[in-house]
């Protein structure tokens, strides 16, 4: 932490960027950190290789949001990125800028960075986020604690999983302190779903099958569904996780065709299974409870990853 913010005192230019296909944690994080270096008088460019999904275009910040530059920077930051190949086409601004710091909390990931402030204990990377920025001086403005809370109302989807810890709740009293309006924030999160996103997560449901007496539940989500239903690829962002919330399933898994002939797959696990495990034989990655992958859009290879999860269940009890 000291490392970083010495690097970010001695930058003018900085940028600063999430993920391939950016969740609310990477989205939170990303603007908050910009909001809050702007404070310092520093030149910050905020980029993210996809757009944000709609809920998350009314955050403070979210409108200056670029998908690349090529403008040169004194430093680069990434946020909840765990390996340079999720950068998507803003890798090349890292790759030039001449230092580079990584904020994340990751349990598996492949360093990139000249600085690493990495935290697997963090509920959200929102967290860390904070920490650097209380260590550089930067006050919570009403602007930068909306973007905290989302990041940490969305990682730990409404405080329900293992990684909220005591800190999670003092932060999020500060944060409500500024006077962030805390229920519009969750109006934003959760009843803000579309109707496109409905219905698709009505098929996925109605499609869910299951393996092992119940343990692993799965579905799929086609090209004809997304062009039927008008949806995007984010609608359906939370199919895997209401998979995972079917009693007595262990591990949800959840494909969708997206480019011509490949499937992102997304799993969940309630933490008998390790799905980041599975991801990475997939030359995917992730968490221990939250991981995801890209697989050739085959049979075999589909199960293949069901095969896989199958095989760390039985190894680990189930
Ligand atoms: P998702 O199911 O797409 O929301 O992904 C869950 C988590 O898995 C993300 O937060 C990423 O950390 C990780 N992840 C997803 N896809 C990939 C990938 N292709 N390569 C590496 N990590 C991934
Ligand atoms: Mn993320």
């Amino acid at each position: 932490m000291p490392q970083a913010a010495e690097l970010i005192r001695a930058a003018d230019t900085i940028a600063v960027a999430g993920h391939l296909n950016p969740d609310g944690d990477c989205i939170g994080s990303l603007l908050a950190l910009g909001l809050g270096l702007r404070t310092l008088g520093k030149r910050v460019w905020m980029l993210s290789h996809d757009e944000f999904p709609p809920r998350f275009r009314r955050l403070p910040g979210a409108g200056e949001v670029r998908s690349t530059t090529d403008a040169e920077m004194d430093l680069a930051i990434s946020v909840d990125v765990s390996m340079k190949q999720m950068l998507g086409d803003v890798r090349p601004v890292f790759e030039k800028s001449a230092q580079i710091v990584e904020i994340d909390h990751h349990e598996y990931r492949a360093p990139f960075g000249d600085v690493q402030v990495v935290d697997q204990d963090a509920a959200a990377v929102g967290e860390l986020v904070y920490l650097l920025l209380d260590d550089l001086g930067v006050g919570l403005t009403p602007e930068i604690a909306q973007n905290i809370l989302t990041s940490i109302v969305v990682e730990t989807l409404s405080f329900r999983v293992p990684q909220v810890r005591p800190f999670t709740f003092s932060l999020c009293a500060k944060l409500l302190e500024t006077g962030v309006d805390f229920s519009s924030l969750a109006e934003m999160v959760y009843w803000s779903q579309g109707r496109e996103a409905t219905v698709l997560l009505g098929i996925c449901l109605s499609r869910c099958s299951f393996l092992q007496k119940g343990k692993i539940a799965w579905s799929i989500v086609t090209k004809e569904d997304f062009e039927r239903v008008q949806g995007a690829d984010e609608d359906i962002d939370p199919g895997a996780s209401e998979m995972l919330a079917i009693q007595g399933v262990e591990v949800s898994v959840l494909f969708r065709e997206k480019k011509e002939g490949w499937l992102r797959v997304s799993m969940r696990s309630k933490g008998r299974v390790n799905v980041a495990e599975a991801a990475e034989k997939f030359d995917g990655g992730g968490h221990f409870d939250a991981a995801g992958c890209v697989i050739p859009n085959e049979q075999s290879k589909m199960d293949a990853l069901l095969g896989k999860i199958r095989e760390l269940l039985i190894e680990n009890g189930g």
